[in-house]
């Protein structure tokens, strides 16, 4: 038979869909072409190929080869597809006579000396080689990063003479298993390094019971940041699942990812849309992709470019964001929680006891303008962090860590997903009122704030969700009226 077929795999926006590489050799004139919409780095492996098979020990067809990659209409990139060529033309030449070929995969660049390199996005192609029930055959430094999906059986090679000797079973590969460092607990911020600011840590305790964006604002030095990155260590753990699922984001944004951690991005205020979104013409997942599952934090939020926080409003809502390019559409996944800082003026300092502030009524006005009503209602908690006193900054009281906080953050968690399967930020207007239903004392105060701060009809869910969650925070069945004032205060200071 002169000819072959080798699977392996592309990447298109989260997933990798399967690719036959097909070879055929043909009497005439030696020739190599590559047809099925190769990008310019497969076009390119013809000659790392043919090195690489020279410098293994055999030799290459002086015939006319002619390599497919299928489906035809999907565009392939990277060098990951060397490996699978070689492969297909070693065995369409019969140089070598592979048993069960038909159940392997494989990815790998070539080194001209024939040794394989390594390749992006080894994560996002075990998974849907596993899926398919394949194994993987990929260079041995890949290994690590595929081993973590379960049930997949990964082989690492380093050379292409290996995968050769793998494949005539005169030396086998030995099977990759995951090493043991996924449980390893990595050291985070902990809550009790911030000083004073209850009322604030009291908000962070709610945002990440109930999953709801939240907003600080004061004047510098008073914390925000502080604040804000310490969310992480006061979230529910993933669950293994969920872990996997931001893993093959980070695969895919070749970026690295400490496997189980919810992620935080701090994105600086000079980003771009794309940067924010994601984007490209091969379509790259943005930093509301990679805080999927974790929080994006803004600091100084009027500092954005409106154009760029306005393409926030669409994810916030929808949990994902679609990406049209002229033949393909790709969705990534956004379910990411929000945390935005700001100071309340251009020098920071208005409304500050000290009355450092130079600011015209103007200027604070525009500034406080940059960011739009819709924007702004789609943030749950708006909080004023003041500054520090001598005696917050003096106290000796030992504070609460985020071991503490998480273990009551846990507690609501699971409070809500044994009842509605979501966390409270998901709820949909008809759930709120099947699982936060209002008694006359608590609807009347609701209509009441209702009218005095002139609420959206998405401003008034998003109170009853805070309400739900700070109940779910004391184990609560009901919305008491306690539960609805809190949430009302967190509304009210903007
Ligand atoms: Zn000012």
């Amino acid at each position: 038979m002169s000819f072959a077929k080798v699977f392996t795999r592309s990447i298109w926006g989260l997933h990798a869909p399967l690719i036959e590489v097909e070879v055929h050799v043909s009497q005439g004139l030696p020739s190599l072409t590559i047809v099925g919409l190769p990008e310019i780095a497969v076009k390119e492996s013809k000659d790392r190929v043919r090195s690489a098979i020279l410098n293994s020990g055999f030799s290459f067809p002086t015939k006319r080869l002619t390599i497919n990659l299928a489906p035809a209409d999907l565009p392939k990139d990277g060098t990951r597809l060397d490996l699978p060529i070689a492969i297909g033309i070693l065995v369409a030449t019969k140089q070598i006579e592979p048993k069960g070929l038909e159940q392997y995969e494989f990815c790998g660049e070539l080194a001209l000396d024939g040794q394989l390199r390594s390749v992006n996005s080894v994560l996002t192609l075990g998974i849907e080689c596993q899926q398919d029930q394949h194994q993987l055959i990929i260079p041995l430094c890949n290994t690590p990063e595929a081993t973590q999906v379960p049930h997949l059986k990964v082989f690492g090679a380093t050379n292409l003479k290996q995968v050769c000797e793998h494949l005539t079973q005169t030396k086998c590969l030995t099977q990759q298993v995951a090493c043991s460092n996924q449980s390893k607990v990595y050291p985070q911020p902990d809550l009790a390094d911030v000083k004073g600011q209850l009322r604030p840590k009291r908000a962070l305790e709610i945002a990440a019971a109930g999953g709801h964006c939240i907003l600080f604002r004061g004047p510098p030095g008073t914390g925000k940041t502080l604040l804000a990155s310490r969310l992480p260590s006061i979230l529910p753990c993933l669950t293994a699942q969920e872990a996997l699922e931001v893993a093959r984001i980070y695969s895919v944004a070749n970026q690295p990812y400490i496997f189980g951690q919810r992620p935080f991005r701090d994105v600086h205020h000079t980003s771009s849309g794309v940067a924010l979104v994601g984007g490209g013409t091969r379509p790259k997942p943005g930093e509301i992709t990679l805080a999927h599952l974790g929080t994006l934090f803004l600091d100084e939020l009027p500092e954005f470019d409106r154009k760029v926080l306005e393409v926030l409003r669409q994810p916030l809502e929808s949990k994902k964001i679609t990406i049209s390019r002229a033949a393909h559409q790709v969705t990534f996944p956004a379910n990411f929680q929000l945390i935005a800082a700001m100071n309340p003026c251009p020098c920071g300092y208005a409304f500050h006891q000290d009355n450092k502030c130079q600011c015209t009524p103007q200027a604070i006005r525009r500034y406080q303008n940059k960011i739009s009503g819709p924007l702004l209602d789609r943030i749950d908690l708006h909080i004023d962090v003041p500054p520090l006193t001598a005696s917050d900054l003096q106290s000796t009281v030992p504070l609460e860590t985020s071991a503490q906080v998480k273990q009551r953050v846990e507690d609501a968690y699971q409070y809500q997903i044994a009842r509605q399967g979501c966390t409270n930020q998901a709820l949909s207007p008809q759930q709120l009122e099947q699982h936060a239903p209002l008694d006359t004392q608590t609807k009347n105060m609701l209509s009441l704030a209702q009218q005095r701060l002139d609420l959206s009809a998405r401003a008034y869910h998003r109170i009853l969700r805070v309400a739900r969650t700070i109940a779910d925070l004391e184990q609560s069945k009901n919305i008491q009226s306690h539960h609805l004032s809190e949430a009302l205060s967190y509304r009210s200071s903007m």
